[in-house]
């Protein structure tokens, strides 16, 4: 619906001028960071619209292209995404299949007057080889069609991708803070990353854990690892787990505060989940 791209647009103004003055040249692949995952898919349909509306470049919403374009159903318009699993979540990577099998359609003029516009959807999801056949497309000229990438931040795609595109920076989320004893227990997380220390006096202090706290300090730490993708100078901890973690640590932080939860869920001794989140996840420099 045309009123999500209106809504996250008025939110974003500050950007609308830099779309305004690129449309009269677009470049050929523009990369949208900042924002939310929500923010940057509204801002790329707001540039397929900049480019497709029949009422000129403030796109007016109610022509059929705005429309369609809002709908999903513009036919110069192409979402590039993970796919799903059988359970029905997406898969890790964005496939080069899903580039491999547009190549023809690039290659052929827009269906309608205007431009044709391709967003890859997260595209720190590419894995190596779709993000070296999306490379290749890049490098040709593709006549009337253009090209999006959203991504949390340009340093989460390959260098080559961000140098071939026109970077817009949306307004940072404001960072949600954890409440200050959930705090106090990553930080301790923090400190043994670090150093390798004092974490275990924590756990073994009797009744220091139930289940619920357990809960509370995996989900903060899940809370501050996405404060560290998104924009790690949002807060101290998003801070010190960015320069404590490569990209390769925080994903696999990731995964160990999956498995933590999904154990403190069937009722595992918490102090020991917490234990072992702390050692398994440990940064390897420090291994
Ligand atoms: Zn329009």
């Amino acid at each position: 619906m045309f009123t999500s791209i209106k809504e996250t647009a008025s939110r974003q103004n500050l950007v609308l001028p830099r779309f305004a003055k690129l449309a009269a040249q677009p470049p050929q692949c523009l990369l949208i960071e900042g924002g939310s995952a929500q923010d940057r898919l509204d801002m790329a349909r707001y540039w397929a619209c900049v480019l497709n509306c029949e009422n000129g470049q403030d796109p007016c919403g109610s022509c059929q292209s705005c429309q369609q374009i809002a709908d999903n159903a513009f036919n110069d318009f192409i979402m590039i995404d993970r796919e799903e699993n059988d359970s029905g979540t997406l898969k890790q990577d964005i496939s080069v299949d899903s580039i491999r099998e547009l190549l023809p359609v690039w290659g052929q003029p827009p269906n309608g007057g205007g431009t044709r516009v391709t967003v890859v959807v997260e595209a720190q999801h590419l894995n190596g080889n779709s993000a070296n056949a999306l490379l290749k497309t890049l490098e040709e000229p593709r006549p009337g069609n253009v090209f999006v990438l959203t991504a949390p931040q340009r340093e989460r795609l390959l260098e080559t991708l961000v140098s071939r595109s026109w970077v817009i920076t949306l307004a940072w989320p404001t960072a949600i803070q954890n409440t200050s004893e959930v705090a106090e227990w990553v930080s301790g997380m923090l400190e043994f990353w670090r150093s390798g220390q004092g974490w275990f006096v924590r756990t073994s202090a009797k009744g220091a854990l139930d289940k619920e706290m357990g809960l509370k300090v995996v989900i903060g730490c899940q809370r501050e690892l996405k404060n560290a993708l998104i924009n790690p100078r949002s807060t101290r901890a998003a801070d010190a787990l960015s320069g404590l973690f490569d990209s390769k640590g925080l994903r696999r932080l990731d995964l160990v505060l999956g498995k933590a939860q999904e154990s403190l869920n069937y009722n595992v001794n918490p102090a020991l989940v917490l234990d072992w989140v702390c050692t398994a996840a440990m940064p390897k420099k420090r291994r």
